[in-house]
Formats: structure tokens, C-alpha cells, sequence
């Protein structure tokens, strides 16, 4: 299926910024309506942020952890928009969420993580939807699955929805990592190169999981030129009632805003420099990604080394070493590299780990004292 035939409204047609970039903020739950409300009156004064966020009904991993504050929430939102003039933007999950959603006269929703990755909801969500051509934030699935966005992003626009923006929050990774949610930037960019009239932004909040590395993401996406962000802020993050550990606190919000270096839009082949620009980002992330493998690669040589040191088996093996050259060889040439290539790079390889596999086996044999020295 292509992702040509889905049709997209820019932004900047329905939530004019000014070359700006767009900027989504408010804490991750509606918890009280005083809450609610101090949160509306500082951000609505703030002309950086077009829309407050708020989750109403929280998709959480447990149960019996709080699954946000439901339809109690919407009144206090309604007021909210009501006094201070600014509109919201809040998570539907299924189709019951939209029709309380439009019912409390909510005009901009978002589709998360936990959501996107299920076309059945996502179908649900989006025949609830049908002809409303209201501005839909869509998550990217918690799994680094491009076509299973693209898919959501698909089933939106043929309801007749195309005020679409994406929006990038990291995927789930079972290995610990430095962020919560696993970046993959490489992902989202695929995304713009595919859909190049779509809007992202990215979610440092859920990202990075922690406040200290909030503003690094934030800083990454608008270098990486995404559209804008989506920021969790809260009163008082330490005692929020989910995510307390990431979220920003609302009297720091306008520093942090003042503190982002936001781009140039101005140049005169903007379009040029855009476009090289995301294809350099995209090699970063490609050659970050080599060098994490290469590592992993190390690490497990190690191992192997440490075994063949225990064991007492010669470090080259030549038979392996036949195998490896052979095997990368036909594989990279089903995929049009050079062979040459191949070659001298895993050669390259194969050396470093035949040296340190050495330097263990030698360091054992020196412990054992067989050197005699
Ligand atoms: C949220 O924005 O609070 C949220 C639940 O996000 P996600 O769907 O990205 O996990
Ligand atoms: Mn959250």
C-alpha cells in the first residue's frame, strides 16, 4: 500500500504559527480542576503554545495504578478553554472517548502510543470520526513499526480526516536504556521522506522518562527539523499522578521554551537545505546505529574470548573466518554492495576481534604465570 494517496492539510492552514514552531503543552492528566485551571492561565498567556494537553483517560501499562480522571475531567476542561481563551488537545482510545470528547465541545484530539499500534481501535477511532475533519495528533506505535503508523495515518485520512499531524514519543525497548523510550530518529525521518507534507513533532516527555534530559530532546528534535514539540508540564511534577519523573514544572516552561534554538526558516533554498539536512540526519542516525552494533559485536567477541581462553581453544579459527568472509560477502551482494567492500570492512572487523580475543587469552596464560614472567 503506498502512502501516497493520504492527504494531508498543513498546520499552518488551521493553527497558524508563523514559521514557528508548533508547541503542545500541559500536564500528562487532568487530575483537578484547579489543576486544570492554573495550567490554562499561564499557558494561554504564552502565544508559543497553540494547544494545553491533558489526558483524560490514561492508557497505563498496570492496572490499579491511576488511569486518569475520565469524563469527570471534561468540565473542568471545557471551563478552562472557556476563561482563558486557549483550546485543548486530549487522548481518545476508542470510539465512546470521541463522542464524550466532541459532546464537551473538544475540537483537537490525539491518538496514542498504545492506541496506534491496533488497527482495530485505530479503525474504531477513526470511523467515530468520519467527516469531522478535526485536527488528529497521531502517536507513532509503541513498537518501531513505520508502516504500522503510516497504516493509522492511512485509516484517518480515508475517514476523511486530514488535519494530521505525527508525533514522535521513542519506542518501547526491553533492554534498559538511557531514555524510556528508545528514539530511533531514523524512524520519524523515514516518515517525513515518505509523507513529506506531513507535520511531526516530537514528545521529549516520553522520550527521555526523565526531566534532566528534556531539553537535549527537545533540542535534538528541533535540530533534526521536526515541526515542534509536545511537552508534559506540570504544577508540581513531583507529585503528578502518572509520570511525575518527567514532567516539566510549569514555572520553569518559559525558560525552557527561551532556552531551544529554534531554525532558520529563511534561508533561500529552504527547501534544498531541508532536505539535506534531514538526509545528513538520517546518516547520523544510520552511523549510530553501526557503531551500537559494532559494540555489541565487541562485547560478544569478548565472551567469546573469554571462553577460548578457559577452554583452551586457538583464538583464529580459520574454518569460521572462511565462512564469516563468505557469508557477508553473498549477503551483501543479494543487497547490490560491493563485494570489495564487504570485504575490507569485515576484514577491519575481524582483525580488532582477533586482537582482543589475543589480548584476554594472552593476559590468562600471563595470570597462570606461563610465561614464566
Ligand atoms: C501521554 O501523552 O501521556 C501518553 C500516554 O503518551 P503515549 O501514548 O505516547 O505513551
Ligand atoms: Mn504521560
Amino acid at each position: 500500500m503506498s502512502a501516497n494517496n493520504i492527504t494531508i492539510i498543513p498546520s499552518a492552514k488551521w493553527l497558524p504559527r508563523g514559521g514557528k514552531p508548533m508547541i503542545l503543552a500541559g500536564p500528562c492528566s487532568a487530575e483537578t480542576e484547579a489543576q486544570i485551571m492554573q495550567v490554562a492561565e499561564q499557558l494561554a498567556q504564552d502565544d508559543r503554545v497553540q494547544l494545553i494537553r491533558a489526558g483524560v483517560w490514561k492508557p497505563r501499562t498496570r492496572p490499579n495504578s491511576f488511569e486518569g480522571m475520565g469524563a469527570e475531567a471534561l468540565p473542568w476542561i471545557a471551563k478552562a478553554t472557556e476563561r482563558f481563551g486557549k483550546p485543548f488537545v486530549i487522548e481518545v482510545a476508542n470510539a465512546e472517548h470521541v463522542r464524550m470528547a466532541l459532546d464537551a465541545g473538544l475540537k483537537h484530539l490525539w491518538v496514542g502510543a498504545r492506541t496506534t499500534v491496533n488497527p482495530f481501535s485505530v479503525q474504531e477511532i477513526a470511523d467515530a470520526l468520519e467527516g469531522k475533519d478535526i485536527p488528529l495528533f497521531v502517536k507513532n506505535p509503541i513498537n518501531p513499526d513505520l508502516q504500522l503508523w503510516i497504516g493509522a495515518l492511512e485509516r484517518f485520512s480515508k475517514a476523511g480526516l486530514h488535519k494530521l499531524v505525527a508525533v514522535h514519543r521513542g519506542f518501547n525497548t526491553y533492554q534498559d536504556h538511557v531514555f524510556r523510550n528508545s528514539p530511533n530518529w531514523e524512524i520519524p525521518i523515514e516518515l517525513k521522506t515518505k509523507l513529506p507534507e506531513i507535520e511531526i513533532l516530537v514528545d521529549p516527555s516520553h522520550i527521555a522518562g526523565k526531566r534532566s534530559l528534556l531539553h537535549e530532546v527537545a533540542q535534538r528534535a528541533l535540530n533534526l527539523a521536526f515541526d515542534g514539540i509536545m511537552i508534559e508540564t506540570h504544577p508540581d511534577p513531583d507529585h503528578a499522578m502518572s509520570d511525575p519523573k518527567q514532567q516539566l514544572a510549569l514555572k520553569d516552561f518559559s525558560a525552557f521554551i527561551d532556552t531551544l534554538e529554534t531554525r532558520q526558516l529563511d534561508f533561500e533554498d529552504a527547501v534544498s537545505i531541508d532536505r539535506l539536512q534531514r538526509l545528513r540526519a538520517l546518516i547520523d542516525e544510520i552511523d549510530y546505529n553501526l557503531l551500537e552494533n559494532l559494540k555489541r559485536r565487541m562485547e560478544v567477541v569478548e565472551e567469546i574470548g573469554t571462553y577460548k581462553a578457559e577452554s583452551g581453544v586457538a583464538v583464529f579459527q580459520l574454518e569460521r573466518w572462511l565462512e564469516i568472509m563468505k557469508d557477508r560477502t553473498d549477503h551483501g551482494q543479494a543487497g547490490d554492495i560491493d563485494p570489495a567492500l564487504v570485504q575490507s570492512i569485515w576484514k577491519a572487523i575481524h582483525n580488532a576481534s582477533i586482537k582482543r580475543q589475543s589480548e584476554i587469552v594472552n593476559k590468562q596464560l600471563r595470570e597462570r604465570d606461563i610465561f614464566g614472567i
